[in-house]
């Protein structure tokens, strides 16, 4: 086992495409570090340059305090476990986890030993006479995970390995790799889109954009604390909502002007936010999660006592809550994120986008309690937990702290 380092990592492929940039980051033996961030930007570039699939062109990495930038990828003691297993279909689930001790010439009684251990963990002790092709499609990435675990590597790296399995599969092995990874020990690094996956299994979490780090955080700081709009709308599920606001001084304190509705803003969170005092008269970017939105009607004291007023214009009952979708009379913001998938697939969409940021109607989602008898085209008052408010300036995109 060894502690991982990425220093100041770059890589420009042959055609002149950059994929990742300045990339500094420390993962700790035995950490479970996860990659995420959207398709292209760099999360598997910079795991093949960790495993020698892929020369390195700026930086340098590290594993277990010895640069390996010129050492071949046989010799980096590290595993990889990919999406598409690579099992060999002739040999049965013994040899083929036994298949990397055998090369190495491992005794047969060390062999057996391994092999039997990484079964047990792996819950595949009654498999081993079996092909791959009399396996389920999690028994297969468990096979694939078992070639890994016999080697004892220093790191295991994960390249999305369960974007091939069925959505109830995918949550069951989530936690199977976590419990196993837990169990072992080992450094792992461990790629994907997904960031529900990211938030679930993840010690810590590395977003990335366009090649570049965005923030390295705990699942739940990474939540509560996003460094910027990109992380914001990135990490949760629906999306954190986006209003533009402005920053008014009032007595005592500070409060937000959306529209024409005013919410104040607590002393407590500006204690923890100095740098706001520097946006009074200001428009900013306000954050709210859709779970620090909830019907006034049957609102708890937690929410506390600010208010937007708005119309519903659709709700989708999810059993536990109901996702109402509330327009309120303020301008929406958008991000140069939105902006670009929007132009790279149709300019006009992009233009819409523009004029509607001029608008003064923004669509918020709330997740209110199931209790709510919202109905669409109910004008509602909405309670918003005030305390959970984020702040982003709209020029640089990053968390107001
Ligand atoms: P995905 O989730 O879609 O796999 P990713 O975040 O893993 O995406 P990479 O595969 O690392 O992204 O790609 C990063 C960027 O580098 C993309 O713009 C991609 O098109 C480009 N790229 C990847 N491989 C090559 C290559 N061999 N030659 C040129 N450009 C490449």
């Amino acid at each position: 086992m060894a502690a991982v380092r990425f220093d100041r990592v770059g890589k420009v492929y042959r055609d002149g495409t950059r994929a990742v940039r300045d990339f500094t980051l420390e993962i700790a033996d035995g950490e479970f570090m996860v990659f995420v961030g959207p398709s292209g930007c760099g999360k598997t570039t910079a795991l093949r340059m960790l495993a020698g699939l892929e020369a390195i062109t700026e930086g340098e990495v590290s594993i277990g305090g010895a640069v390996v930038n010129s050492l071949h990828p046989r010799r980096r003691d590290i595993a990889m476990v990919f999406q598409n297993y690579a099992l060999y279909p002739h040999m049965t689930v013994y040899r083929n986890i036994a298949f990397a001790l055998k090369v190495r010439k491992t005794s047969p009684e060390e062999i057996r030993r391994r092999v039997e251990d990484a079964a047990r963990i792996l819950g595949l002790t009654d498999q081993l006479q079996k092909r791959p092709a009399q396996l389920s499609g999690g028994q297969r990435q468990r096979v694939a995970m078992g070639r890994a675990i016999v080697r004892a590597p220093q790191a295991f790296l994960m390249d999305e390995p369960l974007s091939n399995l069925d959505a109830k599969l995918r949550v069951q092995m989530r936690g199977e790799i976590a419990r196993i990874q837990r169990e072992l020990g080992t450094t792992t690094i461990y790629v994907t889109h997904d960031q529900v996956e990211a938030m679930t299994m993840g010690h810590r979490v590395a977003v990335l954009r366009r090649g570049e780090l965005q923030q390295v955080d705990a699942p739940q700081r990474l939540y509560d604390g996003p460094a910027n709009l990109f992380v914001a709308s990135f990490i949760g599920s629906p999306e954190m909502n986006l209003v533009q606001a402005v920053l008014d001084r009032v007595d005592g304190g500070l409060a937000c002007r959306v529209g024409e509705q005013t919410l104040d803003v607590p002393a407590e969170v500006l204690a923890g936010r100095p740098a706001l005092e520097r946006y009074v008269g200001r428009t900013i970017a306000l954050g709210i999660r859709p779970e620090h939105l909830e019907d006034a009607r049957v609102a708890d004291a937690r929410v506390g006592s600010g208010r937007l007023r708005g119309r519903v214009t659709a709700t989708e009952p999810l059993g536990s809550d109901l996702l109402a979708y509330v327009e309120v009379a303020a301008a929406p913001v958008v991000t140069e994120e939105l902006l670009e998938v929007a132009g790279d697939a149709d300019r006009a969409l992009a233009d819409d986008l523009r004029a509607e940021a001029g608008r003064r109607r923004t669509s918020v989602v709330a997740r209110f309690s199931i209790d709510s008898r919202a109905r669409p085209g109910d004008d509602v008052d909405v309670a918003v937990e005030t305390a959970r408010l984020h702040f982003f300036d709209l020029e640089t995109e990053a968390a107001i702290t």
